[in-house]
């Protein structure tokens, strides 16, 4: 497929602007840009071909099973895109004057109330980004209150080693040392050697509960209360929140600050790199430290906040991705409580029913019953056939599914994260577990086949080093 650069030709456009009936304003030489802007000049047909050509050979939730663990690629309500389509949302200047955008802070505010009560946090700003810009924003937070309280030495953060890689990356950009512990055999957090390595040198613990492996951390009460035993603090990854939503809250399992990915459990298409939201709730000995502005409500309406001394500062401009919030404010609102419960029990169910088919064929890495995802090996199919978890991904593209996550979590070998989400069919779930079957049949017999894979599209096999060490992310004009 050619790019839109190449497609492009002079004078070529689609604009239908009638001539200027105002005298033309000659902006200062200082302000201006030294070379003419190359924009692509094309017909609106070709482009509109263009850009359906382009959703054409991608995948997304709406095309087909998108079972790529721990990102919680759902079903997104179209509702939601309505609401945030509003004109009194999408059209307003984040510089506006307060008493103008009334509508659009009592909607910060009723997120703030309702992600509030679900997580068990007493404040929350919808300033970060994404998941791993709220890690970092949350372990500021937690170097804040320590530093105010002189506690210079606590320089080292504890992480499971299923964790994600954001967690030690963001620890390590937050200034700390990461101490990783190793995971006992059933994959859980091992707290003898929790204990061993807690020490009044621990700024805090990152965890993620249920884990990257799909298992609930059921001894969570006695890991957080000996953290808090020794002054650490506990921050709660909530990218696995989808498994949990409305039946427990992280603020009541004893974690002091978390994230949210809006864009995982509230919805909201994400993949090929957003726009998301990673809003971070923290419990009150946390909140002063939080992101300016806030938003407060006064007798006199809703107001920012700016003057909040003890804050870190600010972590993205404005107040964050604003239109995802109110796309996951709409999710919440529709499904209300009970709407949510269900979703975290369908999950649930559907992972398990996932697991429960696969289970004899392949090989599980951990005995379930699982949470909203499970972790399958391929490494017996490696040794026995030479066939990889990339083939089995690569071969379930033939079939029209998105590959689940591939070699994560990295304690186990060959490993591939199933989460089918709870908006799939059992039509649907019937139909992966079957092509799951069938590509393990055919690693058996003609393993030749599944190292060929992907045949029928757009691409076939990708040179990823190449891709990695040699990306090309900018168009060379001749
Ligand atoms: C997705 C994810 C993150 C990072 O979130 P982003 O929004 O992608 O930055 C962190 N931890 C876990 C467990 C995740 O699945």
């Amino acid at each position: 497929m050619k790019l839109i650069f190449e497609k492009s030709r002079s004078g070529r456009s689609c604009d239908i602007l009638p001539p200027s009936d105002v005298p033309e304003y000659i902006i200062d030489k200082a302000y201006t840009r030294e070379s003419e802007c190359r924009l692509p000049e094309m017909a609106e047909n070709d482009i509109s071909r263009h850009y359906t050509e382009i959703v054409k050979n991608t995948h997304g939730v709406n095309d087909g099973f998108y079972p790529l663990g721990s990102c919680t690629m759902k079903y997104n309500p179209k509702i939601n895109d309505e609401i945030a389509n509003l004109n009194g949302f999408k059209n307003i200047h984040p510089l506006q004057p307060e008493h103008t955008i009334q509508g659009a802070l009592e909607a910060l505010s009723l997120a703030e109330e309702y992600f509030c009560k679900i997580t068990g946090m007493d404040r929350m700003s919808f300033q970060p980004a994404a998941g791993a810009q709220g890690e970092l924003t949350g372990l500021l937070l937690i170097r804040a209150y320590h530093e105010e309280r002189k506690d210079f030495k606590r320089n080292k953060i504890i992480i499971p080693d299923s964790a994600h890689g954001t967690n030690p990356a963001t620890a390590t950009m937050a200034g700390y040392t990461v101490i990783t512990i190793e995971s006992k055999e059933d994959g859980l957090v091992d707290l003898e050697k929790l204990k061993e390595v807690v020490d009044d040198d621990t700024a805090g613990l990152m965890l993620t509960n249920p884990s990257t492996i799909g298992l609930f951390e059921k001894d969570i009460l006695e890991i957080t209360s000996i953290v808090h035993d020794n002054g650490g603090l506990i921050y709660y990854d909530g990218a696995n929140l989808n498994a949990i939503v409305g039946l427990v809250r992280p603020g009541d399992m004893g974690f002091d600050v978390i994230h949210l990915n809006l864009h995982k459990t509230f919805s909201t298409p994400h993949g090929g790199g957003g726009p998301g939201s990673g809003p971070v709730g923290c419990k009150d000995i946390l909140a002063k430290y939080l992101p300016t502005p806030t938003v407060e409500k006064s007798a006199d309406g809703y107001k920012f906040k700016y003057d909040n001394k003890n804050s870190i500062g600010t972590m993205k401009n404005f107040y964050g991705n604003f239109l995802v919030v109110l796309r996951a404010l709409t999710y919440v609102i529709s499904l209300g409580q009970d709407g949510l419960k269900d979703t975290a029990r369908n999950a649930v169910l559907n992972a398990n029913y996932m697991m429960h088919n696969l289970k004899d064929i392949y090989q599980v890495a951990f005995d379930g019953p699982c949470m909203h995802e499970f972790v399958i090996s391929i490494e017996k199919l490696k040794k026995e056939q030479g066939i990889t978890a990339l083939d089995i991904a690569k071969s379930l593209l033939e079939y029209g599914i998105h590959p689940p996550t591939m070699y994560f979590p990295n304690i186990v070998a060959e490993a591939l994260m199933i989460e089918p989400t709870e908006t799939e069919s059992r039509e649907t779930l019937d139909e992966a577990i079957n092509i799951f079957k069938l590509i393990y049949d055919k690693a058996k017999k003609t393993p030749i086949k599944l190292k060929e894979a992907p045949n029928n599209t757009y691409v076939g096999r990708l040179d990823e080093v190449r891709a990695a060490r040699n990306p090309i992310l900018k168009y060379k004009f001749k």
